[in-house]
Parts: structure tokens; C-alpha cells; sequence
């Protein structure tokens, strides 16, 4: 049996204060570069990047595992070229195996998520969504949900993604928005409705908002990402090597940019508007009716003032696009007198063939 006094001389022999572990940090500050989520709500707001944000304190105690020095004897091992061969010949073969065509506008593009994938991602957006929403979402029974579920109901068919198991909810409010969620999930913010003014012009607008499902912008960007994610660690290996003199973070940051933001938008929001002119013009709506809800949307927009509504702040209501949608307006024409308003005819199965041979679209981008 152990007395009193061995226990406490014991006590006394630990030290008073037990000294706290630092934070482990085993990886140096280029391996702690903030992880990059998309949250991608469905292109009318636009790709949202979060930055993990990581104790800068921590940071500083960190020591790196590699330093400049042995990063620069990396790059100079003889291995490294054969190692970099192999890389670059398996990107290229994983790029090349990855393209895919758009369908309807017919435009080629590289492309690594399935669509269950994107769905998968969607889902935690549709979530947050009806979590923070709940008590505005209208009954079913509302007539701007009929008019909405209306409008789909005509829409779908023509898409030929009858198979998307689709839902729709009108949010009451004041904001000008409508987007869809990868899955098929249509949010529709009462405020839009004004603007779409009628069924022509609300089939305008959700038939964009569908044709981004259907050439499955959502994925597009992520495998953009992919692709872009692991040239920027190469400008930071360089920067972190010296070779770079502090721009490789900077130009690497530049490239995400470029390459994540600006072309694809104008690009994407082009194609969305072909696409569902065509297949609002499929479904018997007034083609005519898509011009004109943009320059609505102008119109609300210089009344506004400063307050851009939701749904332009990604959608930029200019001159070109209404250009080109005028342009369109012929085979749109045709479009919907060779449809003969069937919608139980099955002719939705042909709609992204025939309509991707016209070319109309890409000739924008030649
Ligand atoms: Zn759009």
C-alpha cells in the first residue's frame, strides 16, 4: 500500500504548471494554403469561393518541413523531369478523356464531373436553401407557384430532361431572382415575376435558368477548377523555391481568376440564353417575349438605381446580349412552327440533336 508521504513527495516531483503541447502544425505555410470550396449557386449568384481560414499564430510557429533549398534540389533531381513528363502526359490524357460536347450550342468543352456528382453537390446548397427560406416558401396552391409549376410543366418536355426529378418553390420576396439547383430543384423569388410580366416572359427566364442545368454549367466549373488548382501550387512551389521573386502566389491567384471567373460566364450565360430560347420556342412560348423581358430587366434595373436586382448582378443585362438573342429570333421561329406545340409527341428526345447541328450559336464565338 502506497502511504501519504510517497504520494505527495511524488505530487511534489511533477512539475507545477504542466506544460500545454503546442498546436501541431507538421506542415510548412505552403502546404496550409486555404482549400478553395465552390459553392455554387446555380450561376445566377454566381461561383462563391470560401477560404478556410487557418491561425495565422500556428502558422508562424510552424516549421517548415521542406525549405527553399532542398525544393530548388528537387526541381534540379534529374527525376524530377521524368516526373514531370509522367504528369503532364497522364493531365493531358485524364484533359483529352474528359472532353465532351454541349449539347444543342455543340461547343466543346472539358468536363470531369458526372451529373449525379454536381447533383450530390447541389444538395447542400437546396438545403441551406429551404433551411433559411422555410416560412417564405409559397403553398402550392399560390398562383405564382401554379404559374411557375405552369410554365414548367411545358418547359421540361422540351429539355428532353424529363428523367431530372424536378421541383419547384416560389419564395416570397422583394428580390429579382430565380436560379436552379444541379438536380433539377427551380427557385423562383416572387419579386422576378413583375418582370417576366407573363408566361412567355417567366418561360424566358426559367428556360435560361434550365439551360444551364441541361449543359451542365455547374460541372464545367468545377473540372475548371481541377484543371487550374493544381497549376497554381506549381506557381507556388516556384515562389517558394525563390524562383519567382514573391509573384508566383500573386500570378497563381491571377490564374484562378482569369481561368475560373471571366470567360466562363459570358461564355455559359451566351449558351444558356441560345439554349433556352430554343427551347422556350420548342414548348410554344413567344420567342419575341425573351428580348423583351431583358430590356425589362433593364428598365427595373435604371429604376432601381443602385440596387441591382439578384438575378443581374450575374446576369449583365447589355446591349450584345439582346443583340444576339434578336439575331436568334428567326430559327426560333422555326423552332417553335416545326414543333407544332406537341409536347406528348416525343420530339424533346430530338430536341438536342437537331438543334446542335444549326451552329447558330457558336458562330458567336468564332
Ligand atoms: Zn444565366
Amino acid at each position: 500500500m502506497l502511504s501519504r508521504s510517497i504520494l505527495r513527495s511524488a505530487f511534489r516531483a511533477l512539475p507545477r504548471t504542466i506544460p500545454r503541447p503546442l498546436p501541431r502544425t507538421p506542415f510548412p505555410r505552403v502546404f496550409q494554403e486555404p482549400t478553395p470550396l465552390i459553392v455554387r449557386r446555380f450561376a445566377s449568384r454566381g461561383p462563391r469561393i470560401k477560404h478556410y481560414r487557418y491561425n495565422p499564430e500556428e502558422v508562424q510557429r510552424a516549421k517548415p518541413l521542406l525549405t527553399g533549398e532542398q525544393i530548388r534540389n528537387g526541381f534540379r533531381h534529374p527525376g524530377t523531369k521524368v516526373l514531370a513528363v509522367v504528369v503532364l502526359g497522364g493531365g493531358i490524357y485524364f484533359y483529352v478523356s474528359h472532353l465532351e460536347t454541349v449539347p444543342v450550342s455543340g461547343r466543346r468543352r472539358f468536363n470531369c464531373y458526372s451529373e449525379d456528382r454536381v447533383e450530390e453537390e447541389g444538395k447542400m446548397m437546396y438545403n441551406m436553401i429551404m433551411q433559411q427560406d422555410r416560412d417564405a416558401i409559397l403553398p402550392a396552391w399560390d398562383p405564382r407557384t401554379r404559374m411557375v409549376q405552369r410554365v414548367m410543366n411545358k418547359l421540361i418536355p422540351a429539355s428532353g430532361l424529363e428523367h431530372v426529378n424536378w421541383e419547384v418553390h416560389v419564395i416570397e420576396s422583394k428580390e429579382a431572382n430565380a436560379f436552379v439547383i444541379p438536380g433539377g430543384k427551380v427557385f423562383v423569388y416572387s419579386g422576378i415575376l413583375p418582370i417576366a410580366k407573363n408566361d412567355d416572359g417567366l418561360a424566358a427566364i426559367l428556360g435560361h435558368e434550365i439551360s444551364h442545368n441541361l449543359a451542365q454549367h455547374a460541372g464545367e466549373n468545377m473540372s475548371r477548377y481541377v484543371l487550374l488548382e493544381p497549376v497554381r501550387w506549381v506557381f507556388i512551389f516556384l515562389d517558394y523555391a525563390g524562383y519567382t521573386g514573391g509573384l508566383g502566389r500573386f500570378l497563381g491567384d491571377i490564374l484562378m481568376d482569369l481561368g475560373m471567373m471571366r470567360p466562363a460566364s459570358r461564355r455559359q450565360e451566351s449558351e444558356a440564353d441560345y439554349i433556352g430560347l430554343m427551347m422556350m420556342a420548342r414548348s410554344c412560348y413567344n420567342p419575341d417575349e425573351a428580348v423583351k423581358v431583358w430590356e425589362r430587366m433593364e428598365k427595373f434595373q435604371k429604376a432601381a438605381g443602385n440596387s441591382i436586382p439578384q438575378w443581374l448582378s450575374t446576369h449583365p443585362s447589355d446591349s450584345t446580349r439582346i443583340a444576339a438573342m434578336t439575331k436568334w429570333l428567326p430559327s426560333a421561329e422555326e423552332a417553335r412552327s416545326e414543333s407544332e406545340c406537341a409536347v406528348t409527341l416525343g420530339y424533346s428526345k430530338d430536341f438536342q440533336k437537331s438543334l446542335g447541328q444549326s451552329g447558330i450559336w457558336s458562330d458567336l464565338f468564332r
